[in-house]
């Protein structure tokens, strides 16, 4: 690609910047990530684009999920495991309600750095620079904790490759292996129709899965084992500079957009990272940066989105118009979603390009409790996906995906589903380091509603 290279970003307007003090520690610790090996492979990265190529044509569904803001302490077993059964379990309803294959992409293994809408916050009267992700600097409430270390950007990478490790290492050893019975833990659904109607759901993919086993069709890979992917914003453009490689396209590539014929420049950082809302500037060094890479790329799109600078993004990003290449992350909120979503669609369709069109359900729908608790509504994140897709349908377009902040952690974060959680019961287990997240319940209990709306 002409003009580009992994740090021409460097020339361009930043937001979110971090500024460093340790210059010398960012050129040690970037010098040191740039002799480490990627974290993931050109094969895997595009084995995913060829996916969501299908999830773009309205062939496939992605599932997107994971922690806001990930910790270094994340790290272990048992948040692993209870993350990746999670998204299996939900993508096997959604499958059963979609009637189609579905993508598995988890926020995960370097979902660290935050956007932040301060630089600096006050902490029981003492300034301090906000907390940017456990990649550029520390949570607890002190000046010297919070400022930014640049041996962290190591960190990150091995805590990345931990858990990467853990979870292809799980998968492979039988972790998504179908034929053993899941927990599908039913025990808190209050409203005995509601219970019922999620019993049958449950029934109805066991069945299915019981069929596969007796017709022998269990035997092809698929069963024993699944394809979870590793996703996470790409802001901190240091990091991922240095793990971007000019490599070999594997043959299955589609390289219009991906630089010269026979190689192209891969983030190895993750399978798919994307461009949040607040640095998706035309202009800006995020943009340079993401227009220039190989992979799969994602762009969060909210209210302040005007319908021609989305097709300009997508122009930059995508001269080529590869299918599904770029996945647009809607993210307006309930109460916003049927004023922008349609003049979104609208301006997309008539560009030509064909992206695929995911919608983030929790990031228009947070609010502040009366005590100043951050949440967000059950109700309000079904309600988005709800009108999402029926705004989809009516404007002859396919609502590819949802995009969720979760967790496998049985936490007290976001209000309402079966379980009932009320304000009053925030306080139980809310431990985010930034967003509230959906607990496993709820989060399941998402996945059985939005099958719902596709078997309608
Ligand atoms: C996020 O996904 O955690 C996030 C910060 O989202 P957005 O860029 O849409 O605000
Ligand atoms: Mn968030």
């Amino acid at each position: 690609m002409a003009d580009w290279s992994p740090n021409s970003w460097t020339t361009k307007p930043i937001k979110q910047d971090v500024v460093y003090e340790d210059t010398q520690g960012v050129k040690d610790a970037l010098s040191k990530l740039q002799k480490l090996p990627p974290l993931v492979t050109t094969q895997e990265i595009t084995n995913l684009k060829n996916s969501l190529r299908n999830v773009a044509l309205g062939k496939a569904f992605v599932l997107q999920g994971g922690d806001c803001a990930e910790l270094f302490d994340y790290c272990n077993q048992d948040m692993i495991e209870a993350k990746v059964k999670l998204l299996l379990q939900m993508s096997l309803v959604l499958i059963w309600g979609a009637n189609k294959p579905v993508i598995r992409i988890a926020r995960i293994a370097g979902q660290f750095a935050k956007p932040r809408s301060s630089p600096t916050e006050t902490i029981n009267g003492v300034e301090m620079p906000s907390f940017r992700g456990d990649n550029i600097n520390g949570f607890a409430a002190d000046v010297e904790a919070r400022r930014p270390d640049p041996s962290r950007l190591v960190s990150a990478y091995f805590h990345s490759a931990a858990t990467l490790n853990y979870m292809r290492a799980s998968l492979s050893s039988g972790l998504a292996d179908l034929h053993s019975p899941l927990d599908w833990g039913l025990g808190h659904v209050i409203t005995p129709a509601i219970k019922e109607q999620y019993s049958q759901i449950v029934k109805a993919v066991k069945d299915a899965l019981k069929f596969m086993k007796t017709v022998g069709i269990d035997k092809d890979r698929g069963v024993e084992t699944a394809d979870i992917y590793t996703s996470h914003e790409g802001l901190s453009l240091e990091y991922e500079q240095t793990l971007t490689r000019l490599l070999r396209h594997p043959p299955q590539a589609r390289y219009e957009s991906a630089g010269e014929v026979g190689n192209g420049y891969y983030a190895t950082s993750g399978h798919f990272i994307w461009i949040g809302d607040r640095t998706r500037q035309l202009d800006g060094a995020h943009v340079e940066f993401f227009r220039g890479i190989a992979n799969p790329i994602g762009i969060k799109v909210g209210p302040s989105m005007q319908p021609d600078e989305l097709v300009q993004l997508l122009d930059v990003v995508n001269p080529a118009k590869e299918i599904g290449k770029v996945t647009l992350i809607s993210r307006y909120g309930a109460k916003k979603i049927a004023n922008f979503l349609p003049g979104h669609i609208a301006a997309v369709q008539a560009s030509g390009h064909i992206p695929v069109w995911q919608c983030d359900p929790m990031h228009g729908n947070t609010q502040a409790t009366p005590s100043g608790i951050k949440t967000r509504h059950f109700t309000d994140i079904l309600e988005e996906l709800r009108q999402a897709l029926e705004i989809h349908r009516t404007a002859g377009s396919f609502l590819g995906g949802m995009h969720l902040e979760l967790t496998g952690e049985a936490v007290t974060e976001c209000v309402g589903g079966a379980a009932g959680l009320t304000e009053d019961g925030l306080g139980e287990r809310y431990t985010t380091f930034c967003d509230p997240r959906l607990n496993e319940k709820q989060a399941l209990e998402l996945a059985f509603l939005v099958a719902g709306f596709y078997r309608q």
